[in-house]
């Protein structure tokens, strides 16, 4: 099974990510994170893309589908894939469709996580005060919401259109949020 998990960011994807993979041995394909490592490894990648990070803007959509293409023999031999800020514009969405089905697979469900700014906003500072990610500074992140409302959410129709798309609660617990993921996905084949 193959399953987007959307959202902004600070929705709550990469705790539930983690967690699908831990309960059910998926993938999690993570494109931030495959991004961070690449900068962290100090590739040319890493070089090209560390500005763009910083600023909160989007990467080229060539840069994360080589990057989701790449991993996606190892999800297919786990049994399936969670992608996790991947898709983010439409043209990904397209070229990930595409891909999958040259390889005889689709995206089964899209669930999106709905979580309001101001909490989003919230958890952000949190989660700065924590973990100290550059990106989550309070000025980039608004770049990186407005980027999300400008680039990423024009998705949801598609996904709509596609009758694959689930709306979930993102504002109640991790917990609960995990229970309505399972309840959506046991209704998926
Ligand atoms: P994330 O950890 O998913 O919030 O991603 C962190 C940053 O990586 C984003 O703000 C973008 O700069 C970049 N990024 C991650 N995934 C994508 C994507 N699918 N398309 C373009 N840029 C991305």
């Amino acid at each position: 099974m193959n399953l987007i998990l959307f959202g902004p960011p600070a929705a709550g994807k990469g705790t539930q990510a983690k967690r699908l993979v831990e309960q059910r041995g998926m993938v999690q394909l993570s494109t931030g994170d495959m991004l961070r490592a690449a900068i962290a490894s100090g590739s040319e990648l890493g070089q090209k893309v560390k500005g763009v990070l910083d600023r909160g803007e989007l990467v080229t959509d060539e840069i994360v589908i080589a990057l989701i293409e790449e991993r996606l023999p190892e999800a297919e031999a786990a049994g399936g894939a969670i992608f996790d800020g991947f898709p983010r514009t439409v043209p990904q969405a397209q070229a990930l469709d595409a891909i999958l089905a040259k390889r005889g697979q689709k995206i089964d469900s899209v669930l999106r996580l709905k979580v309001d700014e101001p909490a989003l906003i919230e958890r952000i500072s949190k989660r700065f005060a924590e973990q100290g990610r550059p990106d989550d500074n309070p000025e980039v992140f608004v770049t990186r919401l407005a980027a999300y409302n400008a680039q990423t959410a024009p998705l949801l129709p598609y996904y709509r259109e596609q009758g694959k798309l689930t709306e979930l609660d993102g504002m109640a617990s991790v917990e609960t949020v995990a229970a309505s993921i399972d309840a959506a996905l046991s209704v998926v084949a």
